[in-house]
């Protein structure tokens, strides 16, 4: 006979059982709400008991359509610790797209910002979720022609705010959300609620161990500046609650907001794409903040070896994340040794934007065509290939691309990197036909086949190319029809892709294509476009 308790690796122990129990400390939403955590616990209550008074049951997906938020955090929260799946929509998807991840993942109730109630009109009549609940900035609901059950902050008021969440297997289901794939519509990845118990854990015990440099520890204020709908926030909220920290979530994204934010909360640890530091570089009032306390990682992208450097001078402790929606996410940190804090700045950014070394309890390999691991010279490449207790199963409803994924036992990432002597990776590639566009993706297949569609297109291949701006853009390589030619062609070709835009088949990111029209368009030895060779001579 077991006397024992069979303690289950849940959410709710994150949440009941925190590292450090804080409730006086406070989490806040812009520059507008505030809320301590004695507080935040009868909310993701109140949130609890609203559910199940709308008749959310074990098992059934709730999704959530908002910007960075207390109302998100609650969410992450309150929706699997009832045995429900957190379903976050990527609010920048096509009203199309959306639509399908819906279906995909069986919604049953959708919270909505007042922001996304016209997506949501739009595609009205052809969703089967029936209940909606609106999030809301000033506690009014905007006009929509959707049948709402009310307001968030309303219906809270109305709910009871204890509930005794219950126990379950710790395998069950607690996210889902989805990423861009190559061709046709975006996939589903699904997070269970051990793996985000460990997660936490492993990013915690990574993070919260580096003696000085890219820690986070009790003593940090957190913001994230990642959208929430993107693999949990880059899984930093719950550890962020786990350690009881300070949280500031800045709602919408406005530079000025982000950094007055920053300054008056003193925010110290934060992670964010490329593209948002350079959006927070270009704002005129990053001169009158002090980002010296800053502690920040960049993934999603390659971090540029200038943008490394000049945070560096505005002291910003700037260091590399790697990781991807179908890894929960985090994989690696560019986390530097006591020895590496004594060189100057460019050696020390030179690891800085390098990849990053494995968490604990991450087993990456880079391997060749036939699984077998390259030298760690720093010079030989190959595919990321991984291990670890927080990655996703397979891609939801989806055995085929679950199994290419995971093929030979470990997780493909698609990534080409190679590896130094000290267990440093650098990503030098991709083979997954997708462009990463501030932060979104764009499948360059798609482009092929809208721009293949243009009369006077004769052959295309679609590639990223590298963009201060955007880390990366789509440049399509055109083979014209000589009849055809003339000199609107780049305006017409444009204007073509827009009209795949509009009806919602094209991400927005179509829109910054550039064109480069050449004689011909380099093939592999099986007649295939070598997007390699394209990339190595266009890509730059
Ligand atoms: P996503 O699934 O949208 O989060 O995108 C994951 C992909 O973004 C990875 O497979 C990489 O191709 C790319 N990525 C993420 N982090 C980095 C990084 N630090 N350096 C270079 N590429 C990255």
């Amino acid at each position: 006979m077991n006397y024992s308790h069979d303690y289950q690796l849940l959410i709710k122990n994150i949440f009941l059982a925190p590292i450090c129990n804080n409730p006086h400390q406070e989490i806040v939403y812009k520059d507008e709400k505030r809320f301590t955590y004695a507080q935040f616990k009868k909310r993701v209550c109140a949130l609890a008991n609203l559910l199940t008074s709308q008749g959310v049951k074990a098992g059934d997906t709730v999704a959530v359509m908002d910007y960075d938020s207390h109302r998100y955090l609650e969410c992450y929260f309150a929706i699997p610790m009832i045995g429900a799946i957190l379903h976050t929509i990527n609010i920048r998807l096509s009203p199309e797209q959306i639509l399908y991840t819906i279906d995909h993942a069986e919604d049953d109730v959708l919270l909505v910002h007042n922001d996304f109630l016209p997506v949501l009109d739009q595609i009205k009549g052809r969703m089967d979720v029936n209940k909606f609940i609106v999030l809301s900035e000033d506690d009014t609901i905007a006009k929509t022609s959707l049948h709402v059950e009310g307001e968030y902050e309303a219906l809270l008021l109305t709910c009871k705010d204890s509930f005794d969440f219950p126990d379950f297997d710790e395998n069950t289901r607690a996210t889902t959300f989805y990423t861009t794939g190559t061709t046709g519509m975006p996939k589903g990845v699904y997070f269970t609620h051990r793996q985000l118990v460990l997660h936490t854990l492993g990013t915690l015990s990574t993070l919260g161990s580096a003696p000085k440099q890219g820690s986070f520890n009790q003593s940090d204020v957190y913001m994230p500046i990642t959208p929430m709908f993107h693999v949990h926030a880059w899984g930093l909220p719950y550890v962020a609650t786990f350690l009881g920290v300070k949280q500031v979530y800045p709602g919408r994204y406005v530079p000025d907001l982000i950094l007055e934010l920053i300054d008056k909360e003193k925010v110290t640890f934060s992670h964010c794409v490329p593209t948002i530091m350079h959006m927070l570089f270009n704002s005129p009032k990053i001169d009158q903040v002090d980002l010296s306390k800053w502690k920040v990682i960049i993934g999603g992208a390659a971090l540029p070896k200038a943008m490394c450097l000049e945070g560096m001078k505005r002291g910003i402790d700037l260091f590399t994340g790697y990781g991807m929606s179908e890894t929960c996410p985090i994989l690696t940190l560019a986390q530097l040794t006591p020895e590496m804090l004594a060189l100057d700045a460019s050696s020390q950014s030179d690891i800085r934007i390098r990849t990053g070394r494995p968490m604990g309890l991450v087993q990456i390999k880079i391997v060749d065509d036939e699984m077998r691991e390259v030298a760690h010279n720093g010079e030989s490449t190959g595919e990321i290939v991984v291990r670890s207790p927080w990655l996703t199963q397979g891609y939801f409803k989806d055995q085929k691309n679950s199994e290419i994924l995971w093929h030979g036992g470990y997780l493909h990432t698609g990534d080409m990197a190679n590896i130094n002597t000290q267990g440093y990776i650098k990503i030098t590639d991709r083979t997954k036909d997708i462009i990463k566009v501030g932060g979104e993706w764009v499948s360059s297949l798609e482009l092929e086949d809208i721009i293949n569609q243009h009369s006077a297109v004769k052959e295309v291949a679609v590639i990223g190319i590298s963009d201060e701006r955007w880390g990366e853009r789509p440049l399509a390589l055109i083979v014209m029809d000589e009849s055809k030619k003339d000199e609107s062609i780049e305006k017409s070709i444009l204007s073509h892709t827009k009209e795949f835009i509009k009806k919602g088949i094209m991400a927005r990111e179509g829109m910054l294509l550039k064109m480069q029209f050449v004689q011909s368009i380099d093939k592999t030895s099986v007649g295939k476009i070598n997007k390699r060779i394209l990339r190595e001579k266009y890509g730059h």
